[in-house]
């Protein structure tokens, strides 16, 4: 992927150019703050991620990468600021603070796997690939499953799609999960330090099914702390520190082996 990825603290007004130019997602001025908060958690956020760009997002505990995410899947209100998708409006702030989706298909825009397996505990690895589509969706029980069998064959688990949650080793359950968010087509998908509770050993067989859905095209945004992941799966590296970006970059190798700001630096000895 290529392009300026982003324009900065660019104005409202600048949307119709930016999606001329097909950010598959763009965060404008975003503000989050928690109820009860004395400050906000993100402070006038803003980025594009074009369309088929991988976007790793970097910083230390606390710096508001998961609310960033948990924001543009639509399970946190937005304080401040606008997030559109394709150009459509998805979320905006509302006064009254509370959780507003603007469009009806919503679900199927933003796919989100988390740190820890949510898998259904009642439903096999089928099954919990299955529901949503069948259910909300509303699509053909038949080629949804004909779909969640080729997912499974895809992160090489298509012989456990009979077994129980409870029967997988956590990477195994965190590729079922990957698979679960994909089978309902997201426009976007969205990683939050998805190995960081995995033992050692499965982080690799993570990682890779990750590096394939980046190679084969997919738009996602990355949280990670396996920095020579990132480095490999990156088109564009923000890094968040205090609920704003302090550097960013299009080139990830430079970013990596010559940041240029203090923070940064800081940020980077801490893995070497
Ligand atoms: P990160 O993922 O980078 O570690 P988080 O987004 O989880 O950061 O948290 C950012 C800040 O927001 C932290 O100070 C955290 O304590 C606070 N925070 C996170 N979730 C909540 C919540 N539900 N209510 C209040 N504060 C929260
Ligand atoms: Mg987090």
């Amino acid at each position: 992927t290529t392009g300026s990825a982003s324009l900065g603290v660019a104005g409202a007004a600048e949307h119709p150019a930016v999606t001329a130019q097909g950010a598959a997602l763009s965060v404008r001025h975003l503000v989050k703050q928690y109820d009860n908060a004395s400050a906000p958690v993100l402070n006038d956020i803003s980025f594009d991620v074009p369309a088929g760009q991988v976007f790793v997002i970097l910083g230390p505990s606390g710096s508001g990468k998961s609310t960033l995410l948990r924001t543009i899947a639509g399970l946190e209100p937005i304080q401040g600021g606008e997030i559109t998708m394709g150009g459509e409006l998805l979320r905006q702030a509302q006064s009254a603070g509370k959780l507003r989706s603007a469009s009806a298909s919503d679900s199927t825009k933003v796919g989100m796997v988390f740190q820890s397996y949510d898998l259904f505990p009642n439903k096999t690895v089928l099954g919990n690939i299955m529901l949503a589509p069948v259910l909300v969706q509303k699509r053909d029980k038949a080629s949804v499953q004909a779909e969640a069998l080729r997912l499974l064959e895809r992160v090489g688990l298509a012989d456990r799609k009979d077994a129980w949650p409870h029967e997988l080793s956590g990477g195994q359950r965190q590729r079922v999960a990957i698979c679960r968010a994909l089978i309902e087509h997201p426009q976007v998908m969205l990683f939050d330090e998805v190995t960081a509770a995995l033992d050692p050993e499965m982080v690799r067989e993570v990682l890779d099914v990750i590096l394939e859905l980046a190679n084969s095209g997919q738009t996602m945004l990355i949280v990670t702390h396996e920095m020579a992941f990132a480095r490999a799966v990156a088109d564009h590296v923000v890094l968040l520190a205090n609920g704003s970006i302090v550097e960013e970059s299009d080139h990830p190798q430079e970013f990596f082996d010559h940041p240029h700001t203090e923070r940064a630096q800081q940020f980077l000895a801490t893995f070497t």
